[in-house]
């Protein structure tokens, strides 16, 4: 929808003050910016009071007052009703937060019947904010279920537009849903039950080639490590599948020079993530809800469709005990509108009493996005102080023995007395940087030595024999005795070495198989025989990328245990009926993800 500028009525744009513009798709942030925000409805005016005046605080304090907020307040839910005659959602304030880009809000009520839209739903349509955004870490001494807490730290987008979202959906029983079921069963031959209420899930190109986008860009502008596509695509190949697909493509094209995929990195790099570069792999959505609890610390930013991500942003949130603390963005191409994700609790309206965290943080995250990272650190980092001192709400209180129950607004007088106190943030910052180059070079080391094991715990199926062959390869040259070759594979425990092309030009495998029929059967001696003489030649090889299915038929068609992997002429690997067999054994067989 586009929003015409309507006759100004309640909202002030500050006299002093810029507003935030965009030139040439990039954010231009004045010194003294204009930011919209919404206090929101039942406990959002307690937690935005609390909020500014910490916000406020960081930012003088991190620019020596060089830098200063201009607050606008705008109007949406019940004040915007009291304001507008009973309108919850004024065209005035969409206006405003396009107007003003970027922007921040509480929790609103949504008014229950009278054929209202969500107000969440209204602004996510008018300003097509089509990525949510939700960043998951973990804040020294806030109460979790995780053993490693501190391993988690990702930034999720979820795409907000499409997928079972898009409310197409036929009642069962009504005459669309006959129409809709009669063309499926009859003209698209579908089968299912009688009576079935039917729903459609729309997922384009354009939709998830957008959120990707932006998912990638985020992690180029923060220097992260890798962008995860979560999908079910081996199940819904032609949504899921098509999303991650399209994920990758948008990788290729318009990041190429900045990602690798996770195959180049096993292949190429050996494992080692070259400077620069991102990683951009994709895992099945019921694995990743395993991943995130078994190995956090291997996803960075996520990037998923609209229900995984609706599932999967708050399981994470929860695993780091964040529910109540969790942030949140709602992101068109440039503006933005950030969030606390709790509702209005309106019980405890005005009793200057909950946790302000997530508005707190979603305001630590709108700092990121304008580029004022100085101020965002000096809140993420004075915050676990205040915690460490035992200085909560009610809701931390109840979870940690010996804690001190503050209000809201107690709670950020002693946060805002941090920040005023000073944080060693160099210090701070480097201790972090350090952790986490320390765990980046674990990792390297676990991929280096053990690649496919490392691939298969960290949820990667393997889908091609690139992903499951074994890279080093063994090999013995053409015209090497039988005799040396079997102390080769003795040392090696294997039971196969590839043999370097002989003056024919082609490799060749000997196997365990051939030294009993070709030497002991053939009565000839190992010492006296040239491998080249008794091997399998030429083997048969395929390329990298050839799917494991695939592969399958070619081991069971020609009635061999194993292929050479080529990458154009060069044999880069070999894949074993063994390495099949553990892939299948560890992950079951789902079929392949649509390529
Ligand atoms: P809710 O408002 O999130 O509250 C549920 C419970 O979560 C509260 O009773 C409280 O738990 C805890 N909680 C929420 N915010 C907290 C905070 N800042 N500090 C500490 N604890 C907090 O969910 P709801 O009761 O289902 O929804 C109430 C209204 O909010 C509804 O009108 C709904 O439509 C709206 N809503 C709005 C948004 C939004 O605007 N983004 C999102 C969700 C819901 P305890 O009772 O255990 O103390």
């Amino acid at each position: 929808m586009s929003i015409k500028d309507p006759r100004p009525r309640h909202i002030k744009i500050p006299a002093e003050g810029q507003k935030i513009t965009v030139v040439d798709g990039r954010l231009v942030v004045p010194e003294q910016p204009i930011l919209g925000y919404i206090e929101g409805d039942g406990i959002g005016p307690d937690i935005t009071r609390a909020c500014l005046r910490v916000w406020d605080a960081a930012v003088a304090k991190a620019y020596d007052g060089q830098r200063r907020i201009h607050w606008c307040e705008c109007f949406l839910g019940e004040k915007a009703a009291g304001l507008y005659d009973g309108n919850y959602c004024p065209d005035e304030t969409l206006y405003a937060l396009k107007d003003l880009v970027v922007s921040i809000k509480g929790p609103l009520t949504t008014p229950v019947g009278g054929g209202f839209r969500s107000l969440n739903v209204a602004l996510r349509q008018d300003l097509d904010l089509y990525a949510c955004v939700r960043p998951v870490r973990h804040y020294a001494g806030v109460p979790s279920p995780l053993k490693r807490p501190d391993k988690v730290d990702v930034v999720l987008f979820r795409e907000n537009t499409e997928d079972v979202y898009a409310g197409i959906e036929y009642k069962t029983g009504t005459p669309e849903n006959e129409k809709i079921a009669r063309f499926l069963r009859d003209e698209m031959k579908a089968k299912f039950f009688d009576g079935a209420g039917i729903g459609i899930k729309p997922i384009s190109e354009f939709g998830s080639k957008r959120l990707v986008r932006k998912a990638i860009q985020y992690a180029i502008d923060n220097g992260r490590e890798s962008v995860t596509l979560v999908h079910k695509g081996n199940i819904q190949k032609f949504t899921e599948g098509a999303f991650r697909n399209w994920g990758y493509a948008v990788a290729r094209e318009e990041f190429g020079n900045v990602t690798l995929t996770e195959e180049q990195l096993y292949g190429e790099y050996k494992g080692k993530q070259p400077e620069g570069k991102i990683v951009i792999k994709d895992r099945i959505a019921d694995i990743m809800f395993q991943m995130m609890l078994l190995r956090p610390d291997e996803f960075d930013v996520i990037a998923t469709t609209n229900l995984n991500g609706d599932y999967l942003s708050d399981a994470i949130a929860a695993e780091v005990g964040g529910m109540g603390i969790a942030p949140g963005a709602n992101i068109a191409d440039h503006v933005a509108v950030f969030e606390a994700t709790h509702g209005t609790a309106p019980k405890y309206a005005n009793l200057n009493k909950v946790n302000p965290g997530s508005l707190l943080f979603s305001g630590v995250m709108m700092f990121e996005y304008m580029g004022w990272k100085e101020a965002a650190d000096l809140i993420t980092l004075a915050y676990p102080e205040v915690i460490k001192d035992g200085i909560v709400t009610y809701d931390f209180a109840r979870q940690i023995d010996g804690a001190t129950e503050v209000s809201t607004s107690q709670f950020a007088d002693a946060l805002i007395e941090r920040i005023e106190g000073g944080i060693d943030l160099e210090a701070k910052r480097k201790a972090l940087q350090d952790k986490l180059i320390k765990e980046r070079k674990q990792r390297e080391i676990r991929r280096l030595l053990q690649p496919l094991e490392e691939m298969l715990d960290t949820g990667h199926i393997p889908q091609t024999v690139g992903d499951l062959m074994t890279r080093t390869l063994i090999t013995v040259a053409d015209d090497e005795t039988v005799e040396a070759a079997m102390h080769v594979m003795s040392d090696n425990s294997v039971s196969s070495v590839v043999v370097e092309p002989g003056s024919g030009g082609q490799w060749g495998i000997l196997t365990r198989r051939d030294i009993v029929t070709k030497i002991v059967k053939g009565n000839r001696s190992p010492s006296n025989t040239k491998v080249g003489e008794i091997c399998s030649r030429p083997v048969f090889s395929v390329q990298a990328e050839t799917s494991i299915r695939e592969a399958a038929a070619a081991l069971a068609e020609h009635n061999f245990r194993r292929l050479t992997v080529s990458q154009g002429d060069r044999v880069i690997g070999i894949v074993t009926e063994t390495d099949i067999f553990r892939a299948v054994e560890k992950f079951g067989w789902a079929g392949e993800v649509m390529a």
